[in-house]
């Protein structure tokens, strides 16, 4: 099938664009109906009211952004957050999200009554407010390198034929060479990447105590807000579990020590590949917490154990085509009752973002399967799906009071709300926060409220800002920002990967 990209075509590099700042703006109410929708499947709903409802598969061009948002200052530990809500279950049109210290502590149709609204700095979003994206599977500290590209272009049968080719080794050599200085400006680079397609927490960080990739974007391992961690990963692969780490892994999962256990496995669209699941099994590592990486070798009868098992699957479409010419037969895992979440996977051969990987989904869905994933479905598979698959949903994936302020507003463009999501472009993210943290979006907006120190940016001609560093204290370089992140990585790697894809 075709691709959306041109695979094993290195895309062309730029240096970033930094720029300065603009005024504010103001912008005119965006049209949204009222009342909630407790949970209709989005792609054909007809109530809501907004342009742009065509079905799983539209194909009109989208339209441009109703108005910027508007901020009224007031005190910088509480938002009250107005714009149309998806938590992604329901929605709120018009909505409210009330936001106090680093929790959610309201949505629905007013939180403005709410006693702890008093004083809040209030954004009205002009947008569309959704949980931030879990990214539930990556390698973060890779992803300031650009798409791989094999000499001559090839396709593989399965993982272990491109990771044992010496341009490999040589297109990822700058990671092992630099990380003994380097390991926190390549993994905040790849966070800064994640954060600016509106992803709040990631899975695939570097496992060290390090305080300066702990601070950002969440690190879905190592805690954080997240509690203490109770995942394991295995990138390797399941040949790599030894009988007596299996058995600890086995009896980890079944006491509940382990929560989670994220790994790479079926690879490929060989039977090498395939049959690592047979392994796994054998193992006795097909449990309730395993989450399968990819899958892209398995049929109906393993997606039947897998549902059976109540193990989850981390899909990465775009990053299976360009390196096997075919994906992950979501239709029949889903079929077999099997929870199905996307993640980009990394740059070398993936999507940049969750955002850009959601359209490689959607193009699959409507070129392969006849439209089955409508937009709902697409954006609880990067929301709610991950985060319950990672055991973190009782601190994130939806929009509930509760829960960790992780939020992503899209701009309104009018359309079918939870295709504002699927079809949202970089420059349409208007604001990310993390843990009631504001950490990036549109520069009027940021200034307007008063959060610094952040760095200004352009994403793909809409101006933005940047807010990294949290601290003075270069203790594990707290004190970085945007500049000194990519000046860092600029030292040792030539034009990194640049961070403005724009469509
Ligand atoms: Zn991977």
């Amino acid at each position: 099938m075709p691709l959306l990209r041109p695979a094993l075509v290195p895309i062309a590099l730029a240096a970033l664009t930094l720029v300065a700042c603009g005024g504010g703006a103001q912008g005119v109410q965006g049209e949204v109906d009222a009342g909630e929708d407790a949970g209709t499947d989005a792609g054909t709903d007809a109530g809501s009211g907004n342009t742009g409802d065509a079905g799983p598969c539209p194909t009109d061009p989208p339209p441009d952004a109703l108005g910027d948002a508007v901020v009224t200052p007031g005190e910088s530990n509480r938002y009250l957050l107005k714009g149309r809500v998806a938590t992604p279950d329901s929605l709120f049109e018009p909505g409210q999200v009330l936001v106090v210290n680093d929790k959610i502590a309201c949505v629905g149709v007013d939180c403005s009554s709410d006693a702890n609204a008093a004083g809040a700095t209030i954004i009205d979003t002009k947008g569309v407010i959704f949980p931030g994206l879990v990214d539930a599977h990556n390698h973060t500290q890779y992803d300031y390198l650009p798409p791989y590209t094999p000499t001559p272009p090839m396709l593989f049968q399965n993982r272990g034929q491109w990771a044992a080719r010496s341009d490999y080794s040589a297109w990822t050599a700058s990671v092992n060479d630099n990380e003994g200085t380097y390991v926190c400006e390549q993994v905040k680079y790849g966070e800064l990447r994640a954060l600016m397609g509106g992803t709040t927490t990631i899975e695939g960080s570097y496992n060290i105590a390090l305080k300066c990739f702990r601070t950002l974007v969440h690190n879905a391992e190592y805690g954080n807000e997240l509690g203490t961690s109770k995942m394991r990963t295995n990138i390797p692969g399941v040949d790599s579990v030894t009988s007596d780490y299996a058995t600890t892994l086995r009896n980890g999962m079944l006491d509940g020590s382990i929560t989670a256990y994220v790994i790479h496995l079926a690879e490929g669209v060989d039977a090498k590949s395939k049959n690592e699941f047979a392994t796994l099994v054998s193992k006795g590592l097909l449990l309730p917490p395993t989450v399968i990486i990819h899958g892209t070798a398995l049929t109906q009868t393993e997606f039947a154990q897998m549902a059976q098992a109540g193990a989850k699957l981390i899909w990465s479409p775009d990053s299976n085509l360009i390196l096997y010419g075919a994906t992950t037969d979501v239709r029949t895992a889903m079929a077999a009752g099997v929870s199905v979440s996307i993640a980009p996977d990394w740059t070398l051969s993936g999507s940049g973002t969750v955002l850009a990987e959601l359209k490689v989904a959607r193009q699959v869905s409507c070129t392969q399967w006849d439209g089955l994933l409508d937009a709902k479905t697409l954006v609880k598979m990067a929301t709610s799906n991950p985060a319950d698959a990672l055991a973190l949903g009782q601190y994130i994936g939806r929009i509930q009071p509760g829960l960790l302020a992780d939020l992503l507003v899209i701009a309104d463009r009018g359309q079918e709300t939870y295709r504002t999501l699927v079809e949202a472009r970089p420059q349409d993210v208007r604001l990310v926060m993390i843990a009631g943290n504001l950490r990036y979006g549109d520069s009027a907006l940021i200034a307007a409220t008063g959060r610094a120190p952040c760095d200004a940016l352009q994403m793909c001609g809409v101006e933005k800002r940047i807010c990294v560093a949290d601290s003075t204290d270069a203790t594990d370089k707290l004190n970085e920002g945007l500049i000194q992140i990519v000046q860092a990585v600029s030292g040792f790697y030539t034009n990194p990967y640049r961070f403005d894809l724009c469509p």
